[in-house]
């Protein structure tokens, strides 16, 4: 890590040199952003009546949040999937929570946060051991609510409410779950210590079209303080000097010009000069991700990583949640194909409510479809969500992680499972696309029988460079050299392309290397049928794709 200083006349300015992951400049105040879970210490209190006016104003505070949030989901993700924060303070109102910590405090005489998280505990345990599936769902509601008061108590921020100013956040590391839940209209751009230019995280940054730089060492004192992110030097400047500052608002000003003008391509046909269509479209994790796929005139959705739902939420997402989410996406899309990938969680993307084992090597663990084979309940919950609301759009449905042809038979028999059972129900459905990533070395080696059993290939390049290559995506000491330009992954691409179009099937490219211009003529000189980008790369790669001549390549 890198540090310069600069000293000037009447100013003391710093920049930190990191790593770029997005570009872009971001001009805005530090807001310094620590993990939510904190380590509660007992403390002997003189004066409990204290402690609790302390706690019933905590409580009051996490209930107004809890408001917030309920109406901010309600206009994003809709009625359903917004109740959950309605539940969580009716629950912080509970007489008997309430009393639990109250008596804590007055006959213990200990402080509010100890009572808080102590009476979290033991209620969540309570609600574990129930034998009624909806109670023990539960048990992680009680801890999510303690947690926030103690939280509100403590004065640290737990669910990415960043305050009434958009900032720049600076922290140690941000994992991809509590990215999806930070208020995306007040977030400027993220600075983090660690991280990798492939995680989701990062991947998150570009889908939201916010600068983003990892590398630099997230120091607390730092918080408050006016700041620029230059995405494009990979420089974070705290307290500019007037100059820098004025050149740096220029910069942003020249990034609005440009993109106004790509603006121009919107309408286009994504097509080359000798006449090649080629299926051009945008990555999403969520239904607020629908506005910036439209804005950027997308021709459909290539690739929306499901499991962010289950990573916003404390409990399963049930299958009418999804339903209205993937309802609500194929129906903004307009008839516009939706290529929705079954839940892929596992290595950074960890959901609590999976209970799932610490492991060795997450990574190449127990995680996407092989969780879905394993845990068919979850599965066939999510395939029939999707099924039904392919009646209302264009969906296609596609399966992360795939390894083998047998992985993919199990599937085509689940999915019939489930489509016989909305039959039997009268339940209407549209027949979907079905596809695969090919994200793994052993899926490009049986493309060839992979391409017999679906219809469209996509292929996942940021997994694929990490088992290619043996470099883990997380870890930021291998940043430098995890490297999708390996000559063995673009060979891999190349048999992908060549291996589908033998047996009809389409292929595209959805991982972050389809949005690298510098290999955008490889690619179209490949055979690749369809690129599926973060929404901001569409009407830059369209323009590229409309200047090439195939034959000429
Ligand atoms: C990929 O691996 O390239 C991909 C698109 O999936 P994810 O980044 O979500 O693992
Ligand atoms: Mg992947």
């Amino acid at each position: 890590m890198l540090m310069q200083m600069y000293y000037a006349k009447d100013n003391f300015m710093k920049s930190y040199k990191g790593k770029s992951i997005y570009n872009g400049v971001a001009i805005g105040k530090i807001y310094f952003y620590s993990k939510g879970e904190q380590v509660v210490k007992r403390e002997k209190v003189d004066n409990s009546d204290e402690e609790v006016k302390r706690f019933e104003k905590a409580k009051e505070q996490a209930i107004t949040e809890l408001n917030s949030l309920y109406d901010k989901a309600l206009k994003e993700v809709g009625e359903v999937n917004a109740a959950i924060f309605e539940v969580h303070a009716m629950m912080l109102e509970d007489d008997d929570y309430i009393d639990s910590i109250v008596n804590m405090i007055s006959s213990q005489k200990v402080n509010a946060e100890y009572a808080v998280a102590m009476t979290g505990d033991n209620f969540s345990k309570l609600f574990a051991e129930m034998e009624d599936e909806y109670f023990k769902a539960r048990a992680i509601d009680i801890k999510d609510i303690s947690e926030r008061v103690v939280n509100c108590l403590t004065g640290k921020a737990l669910d990415g409410n960043l305050g009434e100013e958009p900032v720049i956040v600076l922290a140690k590391d941000l994992a991809p779950s509590e990215t999806v839940q930070m208020d995306k209209s007040k977030l400027l751009g993220f600075v983090t210590e660690l991280g990798s230019s492939n995680s989701h995280t990062a991947i998150l940054a570009r889908t939201m079209n916010i600068p983003a730089l990892i590398g630099i060492e997230a120091l607390p004192e730092l918080n408050g303080k006016l700041a620029i992110l230059d995405g494009y030097s990979g420089t974070l400047i705290i307290e500019p000097e007037e100059d820098i500052l004025e050149k740096m608002k220029k910069k942003q000003q020249e990034d609005l010009e440009n993109r106004k003008l790509l603006m121009q391509l919107k309408g286009k046909e994504t097509i080359t000069l000798d006449g090649k269509k080629i299926h051009l479209y945008a990555n999403i994790g969520s239904v607020s991700d629908v506005k910036a796929v439209l804005a950027n005139d997308a021709a459909g959705i290539g690739l929306f990583r499901s499991e962010f739902l289950y990573l916003e939420k404390n409990t399963y997402p049930t299958e009418e949640e999804q339903f209205q989410v993937y309802r609500t996406v194929a129906e903004m899309m307009a008839g516009k194909k939706v290529i929705i990938r079954t839940l892929d969680i596992g290595a950074d993307k960890q959901v609590d409510y999976f209970n799932l084992e610490k492991e060795e090597n997450p990574a190449m663990g127990y995680r996407a479809i092989r969780i879905c084979l394993d845990r068919t309940d979850i599965f066939k919950t999510q395939l029939r969500a999707l099924y039904r609301a392919s009646a209302y759009g264009n969906i296609s449905i596609m399966y992360p992680m795939i390894i083998s042809v047998d992985e993919v038979r199990q599937i085509k028999k689940i999915v019939e499972e489930v489509k016989a059972e909305l039959m039997e129900q009268g339940i209407k459905f549209n027949e979907v696309e079905q596809g695969i990533m090919i994200e793994t070395p052993a899926a490009v080696m049986e493309s060839e029988a992979l391409a017999g059993e679906v219809d469209f290939f996509s292929i996942g390049t940021n997994d694929l460079t990490q088992y290619t290559l043996a470099i883990d995506r997380q870890n930021p000491k291998l940043d430098n050299i995890y490297d999708s330009h390996h000559p063995a992954v673009l060979k891999m691409i190349q048999m992908v392309v060549e291996n589908g179009h033998k047996e009809g099937c389409w292929v595209g490219i959805c991982g972050e290397l389809g949005a690298d211009i510098s290999l955008t003529r490889t690619f179209l000189k490949m055979g690749v049928d369809e690129l599926s980008v973060s929404p901001s790369f569409v009407l830059a790669l369209r323009k590229e794709i409309r200047e090439v001549n195939i034959s000429e390549l």
